[in-house]
């Protein structure tokens, strides 16, 4: 049996991340309220350090380490936002960091990780298994793998945005959550079955990769093959074990955008709200914009999940028009 972390962990992770995390500001559009017949909270995450909520979950799961697990430090496969995550974390903690990352990944994002003082580790994707490298080095080095979703520590320090947004904002109606392998989603619905048992929690996947959806419908975790998405921060091919029972236990619905939805709602941010959203973290809008959910006369909160987008490819993405 699987132990669940609840409510109280996520109370626990927020006292962590006091003085550490941004408080993140909730932003409205009337615009868009106009639009809906509905008044929208934008919980905007993409102001938060390193420019997602992953800070938190990186954060809470490194404050617990305990004196040896500090000396030795933390170590994390990704290519995206965990892995500069996990480097600002560590070095905030003083912790050394190892980030393994493929060769081939953008430049940016392994001189960004570098930049926030993580070690980087680069592997041939083609050749080398991630997790059997990663594991050797966890061994070598008597360092502690932290993974990006499935672990107790990074849910609830997800789930401290949602708990701002509904002590900032009191009850809501819907709440809707960008998801890969569910982490932000699980701590989301932790938080909102405290906070706002009436409230509604849909997840949001991109059409391509709708992995959870269908472990949702289905009862049981669906593997996928890597889908093809502008959502790259969605492009996990299964939900977590623990994500997954508190996603059953504590979800209402997981629901489905397309790309050019999500082009859309990047449009909407970038126009209207002046906020520059990744593909990713423009799944929650989309699906309140194109899902068919109906929100008129609700009160619906949005969590925009991160921001950390090139600019050359914002613009390849946001200016042709469609
Ligand atoms: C990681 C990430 C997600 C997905 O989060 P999960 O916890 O894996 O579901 C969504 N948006 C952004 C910006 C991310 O970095």
């Amino acid at each position: 049996m699987l132990t669940l972390p609840t409510f109280a962990d996520v109370v626990a992770a927020a006292e962590r991340l006091k003085g550490h995390a941004h408080h993140t500001p909730v932003l409205r559009s009337s615009t868009l309220d106009t639009r809906l017949g509905a008044q929208v909270f934008f919980k905007c995450e993409n102001f938060q350090r390193m420019g997602a909520f992953k800070f938190r979950g990186a954060f809470n799961a490194l404050s617990r380490f305990d004196a040896a697990q500090r000396l030795a430090g933390a170590i994390a496969f990704s290519s995206g936002n965990h892995a500069q995550a996990i480097a600002l974390s560590a070095r905030l903690l003083g912790i050394p960091a190892v980030i393994l990352m493929p060769l081939d990944a953008p430049q940016a994002k392994i001189d960004a990780t570098r930049g926030y003082g993580g070690e980087v580790i680069l592997f041939d994707r083609f050749q080398q298994d991630r997790e059997v490298l990663t594991r050797e080095i966890a061994v070598q080095r008597g360092m502690t793998l932290i993974p990006p979703f499935d672990h107790a520590d990074v849910i609830t320090g997800q789930g401290t945005a949602a708990k701002e947004l509904f002590e900032e904002v009191g009850e809501l109606d819907y709440l809707f959550v960008c998801m890969g392998g569910g982490g932000l989603l699980s701590g989301s619905a932790l938080a909102a079955r405290a906070l706002s048992p009436g409230c509604k929690v849909i997840g949001v996947e991109p059409e391509a990769g709708n992995d959870g959806q269908q472990s949702f419908r289905s009862g049981a975790i669906v593997r996928i093959v890597t889908p093809k998405t502008i959502a790259d921060g969605a492009q996990t091919q299964a939900v977590g074990e623990i994500t997954f029972a508190i996603i059953r236990r504590d979800v209402d619905d997981v629901l489905t955008v397309t790309d050019a939805q999500l082009v859309e709602a990047m449009r909407f941010y970038a126009e209207r709200m002046k906020m520059i959203v990744e593909p990713t973290g423009c799944l929650s809008l989309a699906a309140v914009c194109h899902a068919g959910v109906p929100l008129q006369g609700k009160r619906v909160g949005v969590i925009v999940s991160g921001g950390n987008v090139d600019l050359q490819r914002f613009g390849q993405l946001v200016g042709n028009s469609t």
